[in-house]
């Protein structure tokens, strides 16, 4: 940029305005090239999650070994057959997670298929919810973390991180049901909302427009309304906060793909994943028409720990072989940064604690913390 500057003061008024309109059509080109987001506008970030979700059903659809199973189905598969079955593959994946296998596919990354070797796995020892979602958060799979019922999480997660920032401070919040989320992101310390489906949202964001997600409670599915609501309800929530708050960086925890697998139902489970792609699909929509966040938002999709195979898809701990295994999706400008894009099918080995240094690196704010945090992948 300086040697073209220098230059451009030796030649006359209207050579100048050619050379600068070429110059900025040059360099709209090459960010165009490169698909970078604009250097005055800091980019944002949104992770979504969705509960215990398996690979197997990310990269193969429907799992025919599941679904033939009738004490899974309530005895007729017919239902799963017809809106999510099909012989070859491409279609099965279509069928389950169209927009991942659509536009993730062909502009984003999709990792974790171990079919050909592209493994993603937790680095926690532990296999279920607070573990994972604290290695996603802090990048430290810090073992002595080893109950959903732990107490605040000590350590500092990288939300946290970027609302110490001025271009992030108080655009940050995370919409989850489940209330264990206000000590796993350690809402009094992080200083950013954390919402859960048990407290009024109205107050704590000071929106009389904003529906409780505890308000789904009470319509929710009776085996787990004591833990959480339906995703309808966190969505519709997360949904009008970023569409009316803007924030910068931005999480929502979808919960029904682990309820419905620990209740056996496949249908329901997946039902649950065909939606939240659906949801996922609505995010990216808005956020690639709305000015600050198109080609400047970061996207990780991924889950808190994997499940079991066959019959056992309905577990997940330390004790289920195949429970760690894990997968992510990203979205965002210049992916090529980490590689080619689309489904990743090289040979490799990823970890959950990776995440947050690869999504910060990407964004230009790489995650420090007092604590070890697992390397970016790229
Ligand atoms: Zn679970």
């Amino acid at each position: 940029m300086r040697l073209i500057k220098n230059k451009l003061l030796k030649i006359t008024y209207l050579a100048l305005l050619l050379a600068v309109t070429t110059a900025h059509t040059a360099i709209s080109q090459a960010n165009k090239a490169a698909n970078k987001p604009a250097n005055n506008v800091t980019p944002n970030l949104i992770i979504i999650t969705t509960d215990g979700f398996r690979w197997q059903e990310v990269f193969g659809g429907m799992d025919t070994a599941i679904a033939n199973q009738s004490k899974f189905n309530q005895g007729d598969s017919t239902y799963i057959y017809n809106k999510y079955g099909a012989n070859d593959l491409a279609t099965r994946q279509k069928k389950l997670m169209p927009f991942f296998w659509s536009q993730v596919a062909k502009e984003g990354m999709l990792f974790g298929n171990r079919d050909v070797n592209n493994n993603v796995d937790v680095a926690n020892p532990h296999w279920f919810s607070y573990p994972g979602y604290n290695e996603i958060f802090t990048g430290y799979p810090d073992t002595a973390i080893n109950s959903n019922d732990y107490m605040p999480n000590p350590h500092p997660n990288v939300f946290a991180f970027l609302n110490a920032q001025p271009a992030y401070k108080n655009k940050v919040a995370a919409f989850g049901a489940w209330d264990a989320f206000d000590r796993i992101l350690n809402e009094k310390v992080s200083g950013f909302p954390v919402i859960n489906g048990f407290e009024s949202i109205t107050q704590l964001l000071q929106d009389p427009v904003a529906v409780s997600i505890g308000q789904g409670l009470k319509d929710s599915y009776k085996p787990f309304k004591e833990v959480e609501c339906l995703d309808v309800y966190t969505h519709q929530q997360a949904m009008h906060y970023l569409q009316t708050k803007k924030p910068k960086a931005l999480y929502i925890s979808y919960g029904e793909t682990d309820e419905w697998a620990h209740h056996a139902q496949y249908r329901d489970y997946l039902d649950a994943a065909h939606q939240v792609d659906a949801w996922i699909a609505q995010i990216w929509k808005w956020v690639q028409a709305t000015p600050g966040y198109k080609d400047n938002t970061y996207i990780l999709v991924t889950t808190d720990h994997g499940r079991g195979f066959n019959e056992a898809w309905t577990d997940h701990g330390a004790d289920v072989n195949g429970a760690s295994s894990i997968w992510f999706a990203l979205m965002g400008p210049g992916l090529q940064k980490i590689g080619p894009l689309g489904e990743q099918t090289q040979k490799g080995q990823f970890y959950q604690k990776q995440l947050a240094a690869t999504m910060t690196k990407l964004m230009g704010k790489p995650f420090v913390a007092s604590h070890p945090i697992g390397s970016a992948i790229y």
